[in-house]
């Protein structure tokens, strides 16, 4: 059986204009797919056939295995932490909007913080909102295919700043990327991942 992909929560071309329908057809359907791929034929026949994705990534030496391990599960996590334009607000509140408070201040605070980690990426990454241990939120700067969860840190909500997430759409423009997505941002699946 191996690694499946995910399905998508909504159509294709539900999360214009912020992300194109060819953006995510490309970006789901062919270099997540790819990741999948390459993790079942990695994980074929050895220790980690079977054993679950986050422990995969929790306990795999540096090399292929773990960065395809790795990318599954980061894209897994940022395609189901979005939802169509729905609000034009689109806010964090309960649970999730309190530790925002508690740890940054408020939340535009923390938009800016993450926003300024994903234009300091020097290369491919992702930038993470994770928790720590002891529930503490942080933002987190991860190259190419690393988690938080390396880290011992929990991966609420992550920013792909690959160029392939964002480059169809945007080009070079990185930061009007990463501003728009808050837009899209489904704050109560990202809430839904706490530790509470
Ligand atoms: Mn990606």
């Amino acid at each position: 059986m191996g690694y499946q992909m995910p399905s998508l929560l909504y159509p294709a071309g539900a999360l214009e204009p912020v992300i194109s329908r060819t953006t995510i057809d490309l970006h789901f359907g062919k270099h997540m797919q790819t990741y999948v791929d390459n993790l079942n034929r990695l994980a074929h026949g050895n220790e980690y056939e079977g054993m679950s994705l986050r422990e995969i990534v929790r306990q795999a030496p540096e090399g292929p295995l773990l960065d395809n391990a790795g990318q599954v599960l980061n894209h897994a996590l940022y395609f189901e932490q979005f939802t169509p334009l729905t609000k034009a607000n689109n806010l964090p509140s309960g649970t999730l909007l309190s530790a925002i408070r508690f740890d940054f201040g408020n939340f535009d605070t923390m938009r800016q913080k993450m926003q300024d980690a994903c234009s300091a990426l020097f290369g491919s990454g992702w930038v993470w909102l994770a928790q720590d241990e002891r529930g503490k939120l942080e933002i987190m700067r991860c190259h190419n295919g690393d988690n938080p969860l390396r880290w011992k840190r929990n991966p609420l909500f992550g920013i792909d700043v690959w160029e392939h997430a964002y480059y169809l759409d945007y080009q070079n423009r990185r930061a009007e990327h990463v501003k728009r997505i808050w837009e899209i941002v489904d704050w109560e699946m990202v809430e839904s991942r706490m530790d509470l």
